[in-house]
């Protein structure tokens, strides 16, 4: 067997599970006796970091000296029970406390690097749930000056506005948010001296020889490599959110050009790999959803944190508080059915809700995915929306309004309501025109279904039994939490802690 290239570890993907899993696997591991070992990242595009570098960065591992230094009373137990409140305990109980008892000892490992400086800061779970931690548990970290990472900036995926729009983000600036997640672990990998990290490679195929996956095939534009994983390949390459074909074939809601993956990236190409050696599935028809503002390019934007407005869908009527968590108000959507459109007036100066990336009115005007109009008769006959049942809707609203209580949602009612607020009421007439209508569709952050994983982020094969040498992490394995959203920083906080299990089982059944 000819061999491109030979390492320890290969990993698929460059986002922030992948990362995590690269570092875990370059450095030296003292207290396992074992040096670093040599690590290929592999990300298929020419740039580093996926839905990743898109993201807040929130990093929900719960119970660890973060936490503890930010002094916000949370603990292993509580994290415990408010997620045993939310997904029970049938079939995840295992992972769940793989997880819990992890995260601990990934944050150690993290800062133990002088790259990785991180703070909590908050942001409220999104379940009214035992355990839950009103203000949030989750952590983000520091914004990350560009001379620190060099000629490495220009590896790190762009903020979504710069990527999609070209707009926004002037240059120069702190790398923030993912983009600060992505570029300190890259920062950090380097430094390791023990991994290469291959741009422009996009793993095809996984190699086996007796039972056991001891390598990758992979594409270039220079042609197929085959590059050896005498230890593993970690899969952390994202989910099939891209793929309109597999979408339709698994049944997950909303569309491929609605997802807020970057443009081409995930089109699940590492699970769909695992399957033909035998690896089994689970959770096919999830995603991290979300409410997506129709953008003129087609595509949608995730908006969350509305501060005024009302959605109704097509009878003209609401069906949901509108500032629920983005991935509940995403479900929302996905049983009402189209059309949606979010119902404003000129009290607020724009969009009264956060789009990323940001929606430019004119331009939405124009595209025919903004109505304009002086009455809600009129904008009722631009949407197509019964005008009559619109009407009554927004006068009902606001005199929900005018008591501060939504009787038919109880929108405002919930410490994330009113996070984006600040404080002040989400409950705000709509009665100064002009008024506008914005399209409203089912977008997400990425599917979350793939493949079955054990708590050590071992692929299983469809007899339910690890397959030697093979590791799933990220959206590329099936979430442990279901069709459920617990809090933010769940999908990059569960990515990093399995794909570093995933790492430790290699030292430990190979050293
Ligand atoms: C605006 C926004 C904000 C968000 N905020 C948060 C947040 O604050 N906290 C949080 O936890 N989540 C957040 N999310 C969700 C989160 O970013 C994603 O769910 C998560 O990052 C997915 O991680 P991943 O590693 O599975 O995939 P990705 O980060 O998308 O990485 C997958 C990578 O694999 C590469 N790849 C695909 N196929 C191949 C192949 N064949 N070979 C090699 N490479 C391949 C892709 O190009 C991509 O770079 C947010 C998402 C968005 C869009």
């Amino acid at each position: 067997m000819a061999w491109d290239d030979e390492y320890d570890v290969v990993v698929a993907g460059s986002g922030a599970g992948a990362l995590a899993g690269a570092l875990a696997a370059a450095s030296d591991a003292p207290a396992a006796a074992s040096d670093g070992l040599r690590t290929a990242v592999l990300e298929k595009t020419s740039l580093v970091g996926g839905t990743s570098a898109y993201s807040g960065s929130a990093i929900w591992l719960p119970g660890t000296r973060v936490q503890e230094r930010a002094g916000i009373g949370d603990s292993t137990e509580s994290a415990r029970a408010y997620l045993r409140a939310l997904l029970g305990d049938d079939g995840n109980a295992a992972h769940r406390e793989a997880f819990l008892e992890t995260a601990p000892e990934l944050v150690e490992f993290l800062e133990r690097d002088p790259a990785i400086e991180v703070e909590w800061r908050a942001f409220p779970d999104y379940f009214d749930a035992p355990g839950r931690i009103d203000m949030g548990r989750s952590f983000v970290p520091l914004d990350l000056p560009l001379e620190r990472l060099g000629e490495l900036a220009g590896l790190v995926r762009p903020p979504v506005d710069r990527d999609r729009t070209g707009r926004g983000h002037a240059p120069g600036r702190p790398l923030a948010q993912g983009r600060s997640l992505i570029g300190r672990l890259l920062l950090a990998i380097t430094a390791t001296g023990n991994a290469d990290v291959r741009t422009g490679t996009a793993l095809t195929d996984l190699i086996v020889e007796a039972g056991r996956v001891v390598g990758v095939a992979a594409m270039t534009a220079e042609g197929p490599v085959r590059l050896r994983a005498s230890r593993g390949v970690l899969l952390a390459a994202g989910g099939f959110e891209s793929s309109a074909e597999l979408r339709a074939l698994r049944g997950v809601p909303g569309g491929a050009a609605w997802t807020m993956a970057p443009d081409g990236a995930n089109t699940g190409d590492a699970i769909a790999a695992a399957m033909r050696i035998g690896a089994s599935t689970g959770l096919l028809d999830q995603a991290w959803f979300c409410p997506g503002l129709a953008m003129p390019d087609g595509r949608a934007a995730f908006t969350l944190g509305f501060r005024g407005g009302l959605i109704v869908d097509g009878t003209g009527r609401r069906f949901a508080n509108e500032s629920l968590p983005y991935d509940q108000m995403g479900r929302r959507l996905a049983s009402a059915g189209d059309p949606f459109y979010l119902i404003f007036d000129s009290r607020s100066d724009g969009l009264p809700a956060i789009s990323i990336p940001a929606a430019a009115p004119e331009e939405q005007l124009a595209a025919g995915l903004w109505h304009q109009a002086d009455t809600l008769a009129d904008l009722a006959a631009k949407t197509g929306l019964p005008a009559g049942a619109l009407a009554s809707t927004v006068e009902r609203f606001n005199g929900f309004a005018a008591k501060g209580v939504d009787e038919d949602f109880h929108r405002g009612e919930d410490p994330y309501d009113l996070y984006f607020t600040g404080g002040k009421p989400c409950l705000v007439p709509v009665d100064r025109p002009p008024y506008f209508a914005a399209k409203i569709v089912l977008s997400d952050l990425g599917t979350k279904g793939g493949l079955r994983a054990d708590p050590d982020g071992r692929v299983l094969s469809g007899a339910g039994r690890p397959i030697p040498g093979l590791y799933a992490a990220g959206n590329t394995s099936a979430s442990f939490t279901g069709p459920v959203y617990p809090g933010p920083g769940i999908p990059i906080g569960t990515a990093m802690a399995f794909a570093y299990r995933a790492v430790q089982d290699m030292r430990r059944n190979q050293s």
